[in-house]
């Protein structure tokens, strides 16, 4: 079986806080946010295939060091096949499974719960649900098949999944502030609404946008200020403010 895999990283501390993980990127995906630090993987392009025993091999190799693997992308929930056989090899070696995820997908995420491939699942809340067009904006996410309102349905859905499930899995949210895009306010405050409204019991990750890593998709963003630490945590003070139940983490330098 091939697979689309824009690159592996042996050995992460970093992306699964914890756990010493391989991180596989996963080449894909169906949004294409203007800030995407990942642009270079996100098409679906033949000279990402890879063959998954490779990957096994790859995992093989790191087993005496790792006690994880993540699946990353791009967006990894777009290859069942690849992230079932791979992540079934993995939790017969006795590792955790984990994934990164837009969460349009919940047919996938609810498959692999299921299944009892996955230990962790941090999804995007890319921007509030109840706001279309700032969603739209967001993650550029509507093709000529599907609305960005049906995205949204989608994205829900998952969330509804992972709440269902929230006693056999570890779960993180993540939202990425991001100048001129996503960082006001009253936008991030909608979106802790929802999160409170959902009752899933998790972290939620106020992430700093960082212009300077990777290859951002939209050259309008490749230039911008991060925003600074303060302001993130500004506005997490404000949403705990409001919503004091919350457990929000605040990831920036
Ligand atoms: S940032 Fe957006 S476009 Fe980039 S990989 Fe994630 S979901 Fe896809």
């Amino acid at each position: 079986m091939q697979a689309y895999i824009g690159g592996i990283v042996s050995m992460s501390t970093v992306d699964w806080p914890k756990n010493i993980c391989t991180v596989i990127f996963f080449a894909g995906c169906d949004f294409n946010c203007p800030y995407c630090q990942n642009s270079e993987i996100i098409k679906f392009s033949d000279e990402h295939l890879k063959d998954v025993k490779d990957v096994k091999k790859e995992i093989r190799k790191n087993l005496d060091f790792i006690d994880a693997v993540l699946f990353s992308g791009g967006e990894a929930s777009l290859q069942k096949g690849p992230l079932v056989e791979i992540g079934t090899f993995a939790k017969k070696m006795g590792l955790k499974v984990g994934i990164e995820t837009n969460g349009t997908k919940p047919e996938i995420i609810k498959y692999l719960i299921e299944n009892k491939i996955l230990d962790f699942v941090g999804i995007d809340y890319k921007a509030p649900l109840g706001n279309e067009l700032l969603f739209e904006k967001v993650t550029k996410s509507m093709t000529f098949f599907k609305s960005t309102q049906e995205v949204i349905e989608s994205v829900r859905q998952t969330l509804e999944i992972l709440r269902d499930n929230q006693d056999k899995l570890e779960i993180e949210l993540r939202t990425t502030i991001v100048p001129r895009l996503i960082f006001r306010k009253e936008d991030i405050l909608d979106i802790a609404r929802e999160i409170d409204g959902f009752g899933i019991d998790c972290r939620w990750s106020l992430q700093q946008f960082r212009s300077d890593f990777g290859k951002v998709l939209d050259s309008m963003y490749k230039d911008i200020e991060n925003p600074k630490k303060q302001f993130v945590e500004n506005l997490k003070e404000h949403c705990l403010q409001h919503f004091p139940n919350l457990r929000i983490d605040v990831k920036a330098v």
